[in-house]
């Protein structure tokens, strides 16, 4: 589809992590010159480690609350910083909220300044708990806004707020995806998410822990999928906007999800049953009607069949890693120099998509 699109100047924030990783990858692969910001809150090295040598590539290690330089053009900016997982974005509560806030602030100024398109990474969580079943995009929500979950589900909900005031008031080319649970290749072991909590316990024959009866659902979209629909909204018409729902509307239960990943991990895993998080959504899925529609996206990858890639990944890493604890701590040492090999480069010195 984006045969033939010329090469562009392009910024993802939050791009070391789960879903900006792949975007780099993916951009990159088409040509473009990418510059990644990350302050490595939930995102890693490893998960960049494959571009950092690339021409077109360049990570400056950044706190997208303080105000963002970027030196030459910028023509796309993809603002994915922020921590998605509850067990992460609930470790520094204020700190997400001023990551959400402050984050697209500082995107839509910079975006203002080089006359850039700037795509939000939204979120379901705007629509909290939803009392409407599939959520469409008209459906304004029901947020707890004092619960554990408001960080996010309120400064993301600002965030949007923050994008369509800066596009009334400064006419900026925004466009906001609402993203719904998304897995795949990349996501943290230790992440908490359900995909990966369960992948990892079923690989190491522990119990995988169901959250209340886990009759609780869910739908999900698998990575490459998402990418390919965040990319035909960006390269969309500046008159479309959005909010676009983007998610699998494939609904499953927590319940369904465990037996699922522990048949085809081949693992002996037992369930096992804890308490469920406060505020914990009963019921997600999609109506992704606006974005078939006006973009022709619908997702393609079967749920068992991501599933597989994220178990092969999860399988490789999980090997890679005992094979590296049962290393001698001579050869540790020689494997540990990673540092050497990073081009980071502060803002303040000026790295820029050239
Ligand atoms: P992730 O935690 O893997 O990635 C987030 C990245 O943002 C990390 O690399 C992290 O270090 C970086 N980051 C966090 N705070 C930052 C800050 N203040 N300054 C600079 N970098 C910062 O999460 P993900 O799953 O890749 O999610 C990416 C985006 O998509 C997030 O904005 C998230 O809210 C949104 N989203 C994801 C999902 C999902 O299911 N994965 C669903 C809805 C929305
Ligand atoms: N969940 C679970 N066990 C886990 C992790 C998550 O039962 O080890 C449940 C969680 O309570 C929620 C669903 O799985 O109902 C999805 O959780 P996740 O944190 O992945 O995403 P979110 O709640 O933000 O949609």
């Amino acid at each position: 589809m984006m045969r033939g699109v010329p090469k562009l100047n392009i910024v993802v924030t939050g791009g070391a992590g789960f879903i900006g990783s792949n975007l780099c990858d993916r951009l990159i692969r088409q040509g473009h010159r990418i510059v990644c910001i990350d302050n490595l809150f939930t995102g890693t090295y490893g998960n960049i480690q494959p571009l950092m040598n690339h021409p077109n590539f360049r990570f400056i290690e950044h706190d997208v609350r303080d105000p963002l330089k970027v030196y030459g053009p910028v023509d796309r900016i993809y603002n994915l910083a922020c921590p998605a997982s509850p067990r992460h974005y609930q470790r520094d509560p204020i700190g997400t909220l001023r990551t959400c806030m402050l984050g697209a602030y500082n995107v839509l100024e910079l975006a203002c300044e080089k006359n850039a398109r700037v795509l939000q990474a939204s979120t379901s969580e705007v629509y909290g708990d939803p009392e409407i079943h599939p959520q469409v995009e008209s459906y304004v929500g029901h947020v707890n806004p004092i619960g554990p979950r408001a960080c996010y589900d309120e400064g993301k909900r600002c965030a949007e707020t923050m994008f369509f005031d800066y596009r009334r008031v400064h006419r900026a080319r925004i466009k906001v995806a609402r993203i719904f649970n998304t897995y795949g290749p990349r996501m943290l072991e230790n992440d908490g998410r359900i995909i990966s909590n369960f992948i990892v316990q079923a690989l190491k024959d522990a119990p995988i822990t169901v959250y209340g009866d886990g009759t609780q659902t869910r739908s999900f979209c698998f990575v490459d999928d998402l990418l390919e629909g965040l990319e035909r909204l960006m390269e969309s018409a500046d008159e479309v906007t959005g909010p676009f729902n983007l998610g699998n509307p494939d609904e499953r239960s927590v319940q369904e999800i465990a037996s699922l990943v522990r048949d085809q991990a081949g693992s002996q895993s037992r369930i096992e049953y804890r308490p469920l998080p406060q505020d914990d959504p009963r019921r997600r899925q999609p109506s992704i009607t606006k974005a078939y529609d006006l973009m022709g996206w619908k997702p393609r990858v079967a749920l068992n069949k991501g599933l597989r890639t994220t178990i092969d990944y999860f399988t490789l890493k999980i090997a890679t890693e005992d094979a590296e604890r049962s290393r001698p701590a001579a050869s540790l040492r020689v494997q540990g120099g990673r540092s050497s090999s990073r081009r980071r480069t502060p803002v303040a010195q000026g790295s820029a998509v050239q």
